[in-house]
């Protein structure tokens, strides 16, 4: 496994040793490649509601199959953003996404959304939505049922261009979702300014709240309340604790997503578990 070492930008490939830049041309020789030969595998982690516990959703998570090892997004797609490769592959996940809902509804699975990560790069390109319809075309699924996620720290940077896109896509009938919100500055503005369906409190956000946090804990059901009054759901990333769990559902929170539940799984393992709860004959 391709692993960062925490205190240094020494990577570990294949028993060797490699630094930064070795890591690098690694990734860059080997990602157009990659996607040709379906190297990139989308796994997914499901969302569940608070109430019920049953599965609602699921989030689309990239995974890298290299030579069989399985190398983690934060490995690449700082690199991807840089390179501009990400945009190909968020197209590529985005793809798989709607296959995967496709193939849910035909074999009558109860899940409602699946979630995708999109990168800021998108919002600069052109023929993002000519590439989304295309994707669209080639698939028979509602796109309300396809939650494009935008991350914060984008909403804060490209403000207008973020509003514009974000109209965009609800025009196709996409929802979207605020991703890691708290993680950064986060600003109220952001709410009230963009159309967001729904916001993803980033799981530092919601690991902090677990003991003697009072404020925390007060800001959380403050957003909560907010969120309500605007007709925004709102999703606990990183739920780890049935305190956490309890503690969200306690103040309204609608979905929790995290490893109390499950980590994200291959496709077939996330079938299973669907299977599982909802006993399809
Ligand atoms: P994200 O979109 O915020 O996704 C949630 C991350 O939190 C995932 O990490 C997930 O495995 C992790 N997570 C979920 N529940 C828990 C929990 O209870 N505890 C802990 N400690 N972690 C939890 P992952 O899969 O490593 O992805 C990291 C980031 O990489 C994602 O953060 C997202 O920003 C990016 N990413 C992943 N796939 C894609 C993709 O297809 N396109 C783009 N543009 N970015 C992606
Ligand atoms: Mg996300
Ligand atoms: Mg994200
Ligand atoms: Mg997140």
């Amino acid at each position: 496994e391709c692993k960062k070492h925490s205190n240094s930008d020494i990577y570990i490939y294949d028993d060797k040793l490699y630094n930064a830049s070795q890591h690098q041309s690694l990734i860059e020789s080997r990602m157009e490649t990659a996607l040709q030969n379906h190297e990139f595998e989308v796994y997914l982690q499901p969302k569940h509601d608070i109430v019920t516990e049953k599965i609602v959703g699921a989030e689309a998570l990239v995974r890298w199959n290299m030579d069989g090892k399985i190398i983690m997004p934060d490995e690449f797609i700082p690199l991807f953003e840089e390179n501009g490769f990400i945009t190909k592959l968020d197209m590529y996940v985005l793809d798989h996404a709607f296959s995967y809902m496709e193939e849910w509804q035909s074999k009558g699975y109860c899940i409602k959304q699946i979630n995708v990560n999109q990168s800021r790069m998108l919002m600069y390109r052109s023929n993002y939505m000519e590439d989304i319809k295309k994707i669209i075309k080639r698939h028979h699924v509602d796109t309300s049922a396809i939650v494009l996620e935008v991350t914060e720290s984008v909403a804060l940077e490209d403000m207008e261009i973020l509003k514009e896109t974000i109209q965009s896509v609800h025009q196709l009938g996409f929802e979207v979702s605020m991703d890691d919100f708290g993680s950064g500055y986060s600003s109220l503005n952001v709410l009230q300014a963009l159309p967001f369906d729904e916001l993803k409190l980033d799981r530092f956000f919601v690991k902090d709240m677990g003991v003697d946090h009072e404020k925390q804990k007060k800001i959380i059901q403050y957003i909560i309340e907010l969120n309500k009054s605007l007709n925004v759901r709102t999703v606990a990333e990183g739920v780890e604790t049935k305190a956490q769990l309890e503690f969200l559902r306690g103040i309204g929170c609608d979905i929790a997503q995290g490893y109390y539940f499950s980590k994200p799984l291959p496709k077939n393992e996330f079938d299973k578990l669907l299977e599982k709860e909802q006993g399809n004959e």
